[in-house]
């Protein structure tokens, strides 16, 4: 690859000598016996130790000039492979292919055995990994904080067309890349109660009994920024019971029983809960909340007054950013510790409090935005139940005080919802909670600004400010891409790499030149070919790789309208098959992405793609116009081989519904020309790329948020108004797609026409029609490939170094 020019020998023999001595010692196999698991952990181990050293000057540096820190709390981290993230950031990676290649070894084999570690559901747990890639790189002093999932999201299998989940055993063979601290624990309670004492000056304090504990251990993994620059630390916390064994009741023979209390305490770091933008309302998904907020605070804390001496200077030395609401209970249990644990008077600790906390919003979708039970907040964690009562009662009072009477603004406000039995609202906790609450694209974070957060944001109106969304390009581009890197590199010069924000621009005269474009059009071709050997391998089908990779790989959801692309590939399909002369470009429909398990609708579009695609596929009159494929287990690894052989990017999400999508960004970058409405980041990427390089359609926010007001949903009339989605809905209806079961669709088209929430048959007619300029566009390629160049050359703002930068300077006062 072209990321690293020269690959000095005695590199080479150093890091070859080094891997040999892991496979011996640490794995303890004979080269001649090795399986290449072993392979894959000595060299793991051996990249290891090469993060070590700089970990250890950088850990040093930060104490040395007193550096500010910045902790990430995030419930999600969705991680990928590391490998050859960390090889290449540490300008190892041509040392090592050479190194292994000189003992037999295929690197490209080799990491193809890591397993992914997918701690997270998707846009938001990607994000945070991305940010920690790029706080490394900038030289933030930052700590990841979250959970250590035994096992990360599902992984999804496609039996007869239908998802099912099997659980994802990321553990399995080991974890090279982390350090277990079982020295660094911490005790974190719930239940219990609270009761009223008096200390020895006089002072009413309040102590919490909790009824259990649980420990957290920390486990640290290195995170290393571009050249190495800096390291950072994920630590993630495992649950622990207090006791291993109730050894009583094991010498009594209650064997089960012995143990039925360690299992209940470790279950909170069992599994990942495979909801996305939705509320999980389990009791289990709250103690995980606590948990990871409860130790991470106390660990910073620690270090902070181990570092500083005293709490008071903590908003000067530490910010703390709460990745969504998962996180928010960090408001009361810092206010907790600082009171109860620390003594410290009210107003000193919401003082610390708000000044060192900083929310990030991701959704405005009503059933993803958090709220708890008050009576399962009052069992769980009565202590916090009762500070959430203090904080909302002198906020009330300090409003009525400031002459504020309106009763709806004040019940807008409260941090207790009463009107679907009394519940805790987690976002407005956070916002009362932080100095800082930010959205994610210009777009989403206007949105908050009228609508979830309308009335806190007229009473406090310079909280709120938009953090746009960025992506890594070292994972995005340089690793996920090397052919395209190294042609852009080949081009303006090495220094892309360094400075990819700046740089790409210098591609933009080259969109004109042929032989640059040609290049460019040979890089996806390859790529292409690649996606096409692993979908005839996974999947048994063979693809064109001349035709349009047209993709739409996220979740699986109805705001993100899987439905509308199908809906558009039925119509192709029936319209190829009406006229099977005309000229069509031939199109691949690519869809990846896992549904909820519990979210029986996105599972049925699932298995309505298999059946599309079944049929489609098998059909002979469309001549390999039109092939569908649904590639199952989308993770960040098969992102990384889809995203560069992309030509068409999907983000049609209904507007207004889509915070920002970084997957819009990935493609972008890579060259795929998107297909998309004015919805999250969409926006900005127009403003950048320019609207003759997109094919933006389909109604404004402003349009769906008039139809919402009038209750406008019944679709009726607009299918009515379009032959060609009548046929389309009438084909899936009566059982086209589905002749063993006639019947399976008849409730998604009869949902679809008479309440169409997310306004997929208003859109239908401009989305058609936008496809059909696509293939215009697609028919000249000089026009298509002028348009894919502008798009890498224009989406260097979207890199995570500028958002984080922005982060950096706005919210957390670091690097100034
Ligand atoms: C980037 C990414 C996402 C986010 O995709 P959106 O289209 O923005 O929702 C989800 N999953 C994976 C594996 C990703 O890499």
């Amino acid at each position: 690859m072209s990321t690293e020019s020269l690959v000095p020998a005695e590199k080479v023999a150093a890091f070859r000598a080094a891997v040999l001595a892991k496979l011996t010692y640490a794995v303890g196999k004979d080269p001649e016996h090795a399986f290449d698991h072993d392979w894959f952990e000595a060299i793991a181990l051996a990249a290891r130790d090469h993060l070590v050293d700089q970990w250890m000057d950088h850990t040093r540096q930060i104490y040395r000039e007193g550096q500010k820190r910045v902790y990430y709390l995030s419930l999600e981290f969705l991680i990928g492979r590391l490998l050859i993230d960390n090889l290449s950031n540490l300008g190892l990676l041509e040392v090592a292919r050479t190194a292994l290649a000189e003992l037999g070894v295929d690197l490209e084999h080799i990491r193809t055995l890591e397993p992914d570690a997918a701690l997270g559901n998707g846009g938001l747990g990607r994000l945070a990994a991305c940010y920690l890639e790029s706080m490394s790189t900038l030289g933030v002093a930052a700590h990841g904080y979250g959970i250590r999932y035994e096992h990360g999201l599902f992984r999804q299998q496609i039996v007869d067309g239908w998802q099912q989940e099997q659980t994802e055993n990321w553990l399995e063979f080991g974890n090279p890349w982390e350090f277990e601290r079982p020295e660094v624990n911490y005790p974190v309670g719930f239940c219990g109660a609270v009761t009223t004492q008096v200390d020895g000056q006089g002072v009413v304090r309040q102590a919490w009994e909790p009824g259990e504990t649980v420990r957290a251990i920390a486990y640290d993994t290195p995170i290393v920024g571009w050249r190495g620059a800096s390291v950072n630390t994920l630590r993630l916390w495992r649950a622990r019971a207090e006791e291993n064994l109730h050894l009583e009741r094991f010498q009594a023979g209650d064997h089960i029983g012995a143990v039925s209390e360690v299992a209940r305490a470790e279950s909170i770091s069992r599994v990942l809960y495979p909801a996305d933008s939705s509320a999980a309302g389990q009791e289990l998904r709250l103690r995980q909340e606590y948990f990871f907020v409860s130790a991470s605070l106390q660990d910073l804390l620690r270090r902070h007054l181990a570092q500083h001496g005293s709490l008071l200077t903590l908003p000067e030395q530490a910010a703390i950013q709460l990745n969504d609401t998962h996180p928010a209970i960090a408001v009361a249990e810092l206010m907790r510790l600082l009171l109860d644990e620390h003594g410290l008077s009210w107003e000193q600790a919401w003082t610390l409090t708000t000044g060192t906390l900083a929310y990030t919003n991701h959704t405005l979708l009503p059933e993803a935005l958090e709220t708890w039970a008050v009576a399962l907040m009052e069992r769980l964690l009565p202590r916090h139940m009762q500070i959430i009562y203090l904080i909302n009662a002198r906020h009330i009072d300090d409003l009525r005080g400031q002459g504020i009477h309106d009763f709806g603004l004040l019940r807008a406000v409260s941090l207790i919802e009463e009107e679907h039995g009394r519940r805790v609202r987690m976002g407005n906790l956070a916002f009362l909670g932080c100095h800082s609450v930010n959205g994610v694209s210009a777009l989403h974070t206007q949105l908050m600004r009228n609508t979830v957060f309308a009335e806190l944001h007229r009473l406090y109106p310079k909280r709120i400010n938009n953090k746009t969304n960025g992506i890594t390009f070292r994972r995005w581009l340089y690793q996920a891409n090397p052919r395209l890197t190294e042609l852009l590199v080949d081009t303006v010069g090495a220094a892309l790499l360094d400075a990819p924000q700046t740089c790409l621009r210098d591609i933009e005269p080259y969109a004109d030149k042929a032989a640059f474009c040609r290049r460019f059009a040979a890089q996806r071709r390859l790529n292409k070919e690649a996606l096409v050997a692993l979908v005839r391998e996974r999947l048994g089908i063979a693809l064109d790789p001349d035709a349009l990779f047209d993709v739409q790989v996220k979740r699986i959801h109805e705001y993100k309208r899987q439905l509308l692309n199908l809906l558009h590939t039925v119509a192709l399909y029936q319209a190829i098959r009406t006229d099977p002369s005309t000229d069509w470009v031939p199109r691949v429909k690519i869809f990846a992405g896992k549904a909820a398990a519990n979210y029986l609708q996105a599972k049925l579009i699932i298995k309505l793609t298999n059946d599309i695609a079944r049929t489609v596929n098998a059909d002979p009159t469309v001549r390999g116009l039109l092939k569908v494929v649904f590639i199952p287990n989308y993770n960040v690894t098969l992102a990384e081989s889809i995203i560069p052989a992309a030509d068409l990017s999907e983000q049609i999400s209904t507007a207004g519904l889509e915070a920002s999508g970084t997957s819009n960004m990935k493609f972008a970058l890579n060259g795929a020309l998107t297909i998309g409405t004015l919805d999250g980041a969409n926006v900005e990427m127009r403003e950048w790329i320019g609207d003759e390089n997109m094919f933006i359609f389909g109604l404004t926010v402003r349009q769906v948020e008039a139809r919402q007001r009038a209750g406008d949903l019944n679709a009726e009339a607009a299918i009515a108004a379009s032959p060609r989605l009548s046929e389309a809905l009438l084909a899936i209806r009566s059982g086209v797609f589905s002749p063993d079961e006639p019947a399976r669709y008849a409730g998604l088209v009869d949902g679809l026409s008479g309440h169409d929430r997310y306004m997929v048959c208003a859109d239908f007619d401009a989305y058609w029609n936008r496809q059909r300029q696509v293939d215009a566009h697609w028919r000249t390629p000089k026009q298509w490939w002028r348009s894919a160049v502008l798009n890498t050359a224009r989406m260097g703002w979207f890199s995570a170094d500028r958002a984080i930068g922005e982060y950096a300077s706005d919210i957390w006062r670091v690097l100034d």
